[in-house]
């Protein structure tokens, strides 16, 4: 039931939504990234508030989702599969989005060793869950590398201040708390909150029934090394994803 012209429209109209993302992000303390992308690799969770914040950026910069839609129809079908860096990262090795880039990205590094660890644990447990359910319901066999892959704890970011899970948890809440504006308007439902976010894109072009679908079939493509087909399904997918842009 996701209404993203509305949802886009309630943002513009009320400026404390805006406001309170900025507040928000704000809140995070600044430091010093080597850029090394490692934290890149992933689609990272993010609350509708944050999507409809980007997806109003990428309107204005319609060359943005033109350019990255494939690489974003790739990685929602292949994650599983194939070690990616997150579509947004550019031939330049920058974030294409990096203005409106939501929390996780901005809080990697911030985050005490111990808390990065407790959260890969869950992180994990999803892969392994994730694996059986693949294998037991379309007899898909995921590669152990993905399953077990790591994003390194970030020793290299020079944070000015240190957060703890407890902050992270604050922050967490006060974007629900943001998403809960569009829930009472009726632009999203319950099960619209909290997505990764190459997820929101697909959620945005279809029903989740759909593109869980369209993801098994791309990964069977790609393992029977069907790849003319796999491309031509990435190219369709994608061309409705640019759609995004106007509306
Ligand atoms: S936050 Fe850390 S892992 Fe991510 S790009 Fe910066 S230095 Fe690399
Ligand atoms: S949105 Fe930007 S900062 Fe976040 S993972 Fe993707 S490229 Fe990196």
């Amino acid at each position: 039931m996701m209404d993203l012209k509305k949802s886009i429209n309630l943002m513009k109209e009320i400026p404390s939504i805006e406001e309170g993302l900025e507040k928000i992000y704000a809140s995070v303390s600044s430091g010093q990234c080597q850029g090394c992308l490692k934290c890149c690799t992933e689609s990272v969770n993010t609350f509708f508030v944050e999507f409809v914040d980007i997806l109003s950026y990428l309107q204005g910069h319609p060359q943005l989702l033109e350019s990255h839609a494939e690489k974003i129809s790739r990685f929602f079908l292949l994650e599983m599969l194939e070690q990616m860096y997150c579509p947004f990262v550019t031939e330049e090795g920058q974030c294409a989005i990096y203005p409106v880039r939501p929390l996780p990205c901005r809080l990697f590094g911030h985050l005490e060793e111990t808390d990065y660890n407790q959260n890969y644990d869950a992180v994990l447990k999803n892969n392994e869950d994730l694996a059986i359910y693949y294998k037991e319901t379309y007899a898909l066999i995921l590669p152990s590398e993905t399953i077990n892959r790591k994003i390194p704890y970030c020793e290299n970011f020079v944070s000015e201040q240190k957060m703890t899970r407890d902050d992270r948890d604050d922050l967490v809440d006060c974007l629900f708390s943001l998403d809960s504006r569009f829930l009472m308007n009726e632009c999203i439902g319950f099960e619209d909150v909290n997505q990764s976010l190459i997820t929101w894109f697909f959620k945005s072009i279809m029903s989740i029934e759909d593109a869980s679908v369209l993801r098994v079939n791309g990964m069977r493509l790609y393992q029977e090394k069907k790849m003319d087909e796999l491309e031509l399904l990435i190219s369709k997918i994608s061309e409705k994803i640019i759609k995004l842009n106007s509306i």
